[in-house]
């Protein structure tokens, strides 16, 4: 098993893609921290899922956007595991409008949950990540950071943040043994995007290369092989998993 005696922390990994990612690790040998704003029904049976794997397997309530909360949930994380092995940088919302209808809170939201989210706790975990020779950061950013999306100024900042942070963390920690590189999923079937009509999936589909939606296992799929040593020379990458949406 490639992740055998590896511990991941996945952020937002009780739903959607952070859950296919947590499923994909466990089911591949590692133990894991998930960290998710509530313990609701469908967090919990999500954590009972994945202990199936027989995995070691924890549920933290944290909000990423709040300092002080990623702090104290990156310590007792590390006491409860002993160590980190693979930080997987998933949480994130959208608050979609045009500019001008956008309201602050939309902005600070967005900005403060997926970009200042992934640095609080990327840099909560770093220095654990120095001490032991060694770490593995995966973030998610999306293909909208790359290629802009009308709708979407504020989440399409947020990912092109996420980005510049990948590539200078990459910069910053090569020599130090961490890893860091970056998702950029295209259009995947979860709560996030189940708003859209199904007319609006058919065109969306037509416009893609492969014509079908992305599924959270689409994007689980590289970021076992990123959390994994098969891609040990690969560094500050941002790959797309977007069916050819963006080519
Ligand atoms: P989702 O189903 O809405 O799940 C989002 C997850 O993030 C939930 O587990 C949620 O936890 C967690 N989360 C939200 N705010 C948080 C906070 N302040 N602190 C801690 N956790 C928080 O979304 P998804 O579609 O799986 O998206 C996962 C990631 O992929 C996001 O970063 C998203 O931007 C990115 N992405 C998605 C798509 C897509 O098409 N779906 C495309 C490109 C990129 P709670 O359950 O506790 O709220």
């Amino acid at each position: 098993m490639i992740l055998e005696n590896k511990v991941a922390v996945i952020t937002g990994g009780t739903r959607g893609i952070g859950q296919a990612i947590a499923g994909k690790y466990a089911e591949n040998g590692a133990d894991i921290a998930v960290i998710a704003t509530r313990k609701t029904e469908e967090a919990e049976s999500a954590i009972l899922e994945l202990s199936e794997t027989g995995r070691k397997v924890r549920l933290y309530i944290c909000d990423v956007s709040d300092p002080d909360q990623v702090a104290s949930v990156a310590e007792e994380i590390i006491a409860d595991f002993g160590k980190v092995d693979i930080l997987v940088n998933n949480a994130g919302i959208t608050r979609d409008n045009l500019l001008p209808s956008l309201g602050i809170m939309d902005i600070d939201d967005v900005i403060d949950i997926n970009l200042k989210g992934t640095m609080f706790v990327t840099r909560a975990f770093i220095r654990n990540f120095i001490r032991q020779r060694g770490g593995n950061i995966v973030n998610i950013s999306s293909v909208v950071g790359l290629m802009g999306n009308r709708g979407q100024t504020n989440y399409a900042a947020s990912k092109a943040g996420i980005i510049g942070f990948t590539k200078s963390v990459a910069k910053e920690y090569g020599r130090k043994n961490i890893r860091c590189n970056a998702i950029a999923p295209g259009y995947i079937e979860t709560a996030m995007t189940a708003k859209l009509s199904e007319a609006a999936h058919e065109e969306l589909k037509k416009s893609l290369a492969i014509e079908r939606l992305g599924q959270p296992e689409d994007v689980a799929n590289l970021a076992l092989f990123l959390g994994s040593e098969n891609s040990s020379y690969i560094t500050g990458e941002v790959i797309k998993v977007d069916g050819g949406m963006y080519v």
